[in-house]
């Protein structure tokens, strides 16, 4: 690891010196601090994009709204402008570096040479200067063995205690999140650098710099926010095979992230529906985000589990349509529910479930199945009975509800094998019942509960009597 090629990325781009006081500007540009800075010195600074999330592959048909752009952060006057901590560290620490090395020498090398101790043992050894002034052995008239042994323990504590290049360049590179090498450095206004995902899972959670607790400019400004580009050239040039190991790593973590099906634990939802979302927690604004990388975005949706109770195994897959994302990192989603499932098995990513799961269709009902049942009533009959106690409503105690029905879940479906969810949205019945729903894979059983329902309901004198309360 060569002090003086990374000392060369550290250059100012306005001056062309070596980087003093830096600060980095918003564009992802590391400048002088005493250049104006407002804007961007730099003739024709155009920053690349940044590592926006999520990355929505072009096959995706989801409608994605970006949050609106975020207003531009007031730069702080010249005076109060804040010094990028990550760089100016890495700056003194290669400036300690450099300056051993020269009063080895007595004048600054010209050429580039490798002249710091490698982490192992096999490169070159080069005590420094302060070291050499306690090697007796370098004194050619002690040869005491004595004196020599001891020299050589003194050397070898002292090179135990040397600080290693490679090492604190590494500690100096790491994220105070996840406490890896930085990937896709993103620097604050407050001039702290995290990891471009780390930061944005840390304003899922709160708005402030998880180092300074300074107050950020929110979700939006780092929505697609150019990299740090002189620390990740930094980063490039002195650990290329981590670097990208890093990416390598974040990708398998992410594709691994997609093996298992996403669940978002809020409410009952019956297959063929819209359902509007708003997504708020933490936890369920990345899973959305991983979401949105997949070529057709979808999550399972089950009904938080009764107090007390094993939560539910039976569910609802819903597929995202569109997505309007909001300044400060939540987002409104509609979804149309698609299909139900059974989990099979389940466990907890980044404090989101996750599961495996199997598919759930109904098996077409037929007379070798005893269905319907002999002598009993059709499909057509059950759907009437259905009907008639929808009518009875909207004549009498309370028509909104049936209204509400339409508006929200458009007119009753002719299929049956849909007609029975339909109707279980609008019954006044505990939502844990309606649930039974979903594991039935026969369409007139399905039917055949709903009216199970409705003849409860009318049997019940607190309903008869018009005392609905929704
Ligand atoms: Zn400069
Ligand atoms: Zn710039
Ligand atoms: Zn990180
Ligand atoms: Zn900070």
């Amino acid at each position: 690891m060569d002090p003086h090629t990374l000392k060369a990325v550290l250059r100012c781009p306005v001056c062309h010196r070596p980087l003093r006081a830096a600060t980095t500007l918003p564009c992802g540009h590391t400048v002088c601090a005493h250049h104006p800075t407002v804007p961007c010195p730099l003739q024709h600074c155009a920053p690349p994009a940044g590592p926006a999330r999520p990355r929505i592959p072009p096959t995706s048909r989801v409608n994605y709204l970006p949050a609106p752009a975020a207003p531009p952060v007031p730069q702080p006057p010249q005076a109060a402008l804040k010094l990028d901590v990550t760089v100016n560290k890495i700056i003194a620490l290669l400036d300690s570096v450099l300056a051993d090395d020269d009063d080895d020498d007595g004048s600054p090398p010209t050429t580039p040479t490798v002249r710091y101790r490698p982490d192992s043992d096999s490169g070159p050894s080069r005590p420094r200067k302060r070291q050499r002034m306690v090697h007796p052995e370098s004194d050619d008239e002690d040869d005491d063995l004595l004196s020599h042994l001891r020299a050589n323990a003194a050397r070898e504590r002292e090179e135990a205690d040397e600080p290693n290049l490679e090492k604190e360049l590494q500690t100096e590179l790491s994220c105070e999140i996840c406490f890896t090498l930085l990937y896709n450095p993103v620097t604050t206004p407050c001039q702290h650098t995290f990891c471009s995902k780390c930061l944005h899972r840390a304003l899922d959670h709160s708005n402030l710099c998880p180092l300074c607790r300074d107050e950020l400019p929110g979700f939006s400004f780092f929505d697609d926010h150019p990299t740090n580009q002189t620390l990740e050239t930094l980063l490039v040039t002195a650990f290329p095979v981590d670097y990208i190991a890093r990416g390598d790593a974040i990708a398998a973590e992410e594709r691994d992230a997609r093996l298992d099906t996403p669940i978002f634990v809020c409410m009952l939802i019956f297959p063929g529906h819209p359902t509007a979302l708003h997504f708020f927690e933490p936890r369920y604004r990345l899973m959305l985000r991983r979401c949105l990388e997949q070529d057709v975005p979808s999550f399972g949706m089950i009904m938080p589990a009764r107090p007390g109770a094993p939560p539910s195994d039976y569910g609802t897959m819903l597929e995202v349509r569109s997505v309007q994302m909001l300044a400060d990192g939540r987002s409104m989603v509609e979804t149309w529910s698609t299909y139900r499932f059974r989990i099979l098995e389940r466990g907890t990513l980044d404090g989101y479930t996750v599961a495996r799961i199997e598919r759930i269709d109904d098996v077409p009902d037929s007379p070798s199945l005893g269905l319907p049942l002999p002598g009993g009533p059709s499909n057509e009959q059950l759907m009437d009975t259905c009907t008639q106690f929808l009518q009875q409503l909207r004549r009498g105690t309370a028509p909104w509800v049936v209204q509400r029905l339409n508006n929200v879940y458009g007119a009753p479906p002719t299929d049956p094998a849909q007609f029975a969810y339909w109707v279980a949205l609008v019954l006044p019945i505990d939502e844990f019942e309606k649930a039974k729903l979903l594991p039935i894979r026969s369409t007139h059983l399905r039917l055949r509960m709903v009216v199970q329902w409705i003849e409860q309901l009318s049997n019940n004198w607190w309903f008869t009597s018009g005392c609905v309360i929704f």
